[in-house]
């Protein structure tokens, strides 16, 4: 299988192979090891992906902390400026191709935010080679994800750095790198848990709710109000944008504005709030999609079965995960101002690792996605 094409750079050692994992995968990869839905295995992956013999583990979460940086700042520009809203989210892949073929004109809706594992092979290319001293064409990326989705969004040619590498080089699904791992006989029930690696294993609770529809948007929201107001929200817990279901409409308080904000996830609901938008076009001023039911806990390449009931659990998991961390905001990740401080100095650098763009595509490649969602 295609997860077995980085065994060789693994053994190669001119190769620094570096894995990250995303948000989601924390709750739901040990199902493939006989644990229960929505037990939480971040140390013991990181253990077993080390055993594999990756150079360096970080954790997508503490780029999803970057991202939560950037799109905060873009809503709250947007919010401000009245320009290209409502703001839409842009970490789904599969919700951002739908969008550049079915609905092209709203394309400047979307934040220009990269998604966190983008960011994070952004930022291990640059950042973290420069700092190591390493040839950025000698580091291989793997990210493990929970979609499909991913594999296409990595040779977006909008990716594509200055050094003219993408940020990513290979994608393993959770159920293709659980594979591995058992065919290496590497057990997560059976393994002490480590921590990742400095300076992208630490992220806040924030950047771990991105696994659940609604956590993108109320990571971003907790950093927009502390840019908007100065202050932090009382109470952290956005509990109202949460949930499962595929369409939730809430109004927010961000400062002396509210934001009338959706939370959707599935395509088919995504259709809908288009439709409902080009017949009223303020009908709300931000919207979070996931292509994914439940967002990406309950994604493609996740372990078999997925049932309403082991996405809630999934879920449930990564707020508890934030609710007992001490850092819950991406804006008090020391990383990100570290990273800020000493290497992303103008608005200039950070664009060219931070953002992208997008642009109208052709049918067949949407045809395409669908095809690859089944396998
Ligand atoms: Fe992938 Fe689904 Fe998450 Fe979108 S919602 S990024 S398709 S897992």
């Amino acid at each position: 299988g295609e997860f077995e094409n980085i065994e060789e750079p693994l053994k190669n050692k001119n190769k620094t192979v570096i894995v990250q994992f995303a948000p989601a995968i924390r709750s739901s990869i040990g199902e493939e090891f006989g644990m229960d839905p929505g037990t939480v295995v971040t140390g013991e992956l990181t253990a077993g992906l080390r055993k594999l013999g990756f150079d360096k583990v970080f954790d997508t979460s503490v780029a999803a902390d970057f991202t939560t940086w950037e799109e905060a700042q873009e809503l709250v520009d947007r919010i401000i400026s009245g320009e290209n809203l409502p703001a839409f989210s842009s970490c789904c892949p599969a919700w951002v191709k739908f969008l550049e073929f079915y609905y092209p004109k709203f394309l400047n809706n979307l934040c220009t935010s990269r998604s966190p594992q983008a960011m994070m092979g952004g930022l291990i290319k640059t950042y973290w080679a420069e700092k190591n001293n390493i040839d950025p064409k000698n580091i291989l990326v793997v990210s493990i994800m929970p979609c499909v989705a991913k594999k296409y969004e990595i040779k977006r040619e909008e990716l594509k750095m200055e050094n003219g590498l993408f940020p990513v080089d290979v994608i393993l699904t959770t159920r293709e790198a659980a594979r591995l791992m058992n065919k290496h006989k590497i057990d997560l029930k059976n393994i002490e848990p480590e921590e990742a690696d400095n300076p992208f294993g630490f992220p806040s609770g924030a950047g771990v709710i991105y696994g659940a529809s609604g956590g993108v948007f109320e990571s971003a929201f907790r950093t927009a109000y502390f840019k908007a107001t100065g202050k932090n929200l009382e109470n952290i817990d956005v509990k109202e944008v949460r949930g499962l279901d595929g369409i939730r409409k809430r109004e927010l308080k961000l400062g002396d504005k509210t934001i009338k904000t959706v939370l959707v996830n599935g395509i088919k609901n995504a259709k809908k709030m288009m439709e409902e938008l080009k017949e009223n076009p303020d009908a709300f001023q931000a919207m979070e999609v996931m292509a994914c039911p439940g967002g990406c806990i309950g994604g493609g390449g996740q372990p078999i079965p997925t049932t309403p009931e082991i996405r809630k659990k999934r879920a449930e998991a990564l707020y508890d995960v934030d609710a007992k961390k001490e850092l819950r905001l991406a804006h008090e990740n020391p990383v990100i101002e570290e990273v800020y401080k000493n290497y992303l100095t103008s608005k200039e650098i950070s664009h060219k690792i931070l953002h992208t763009s997008f642009h109208q595509r052709e049918k067949d490649e949407v045809i395409r996605l669908k095809d690859s969602k089944d396998n």
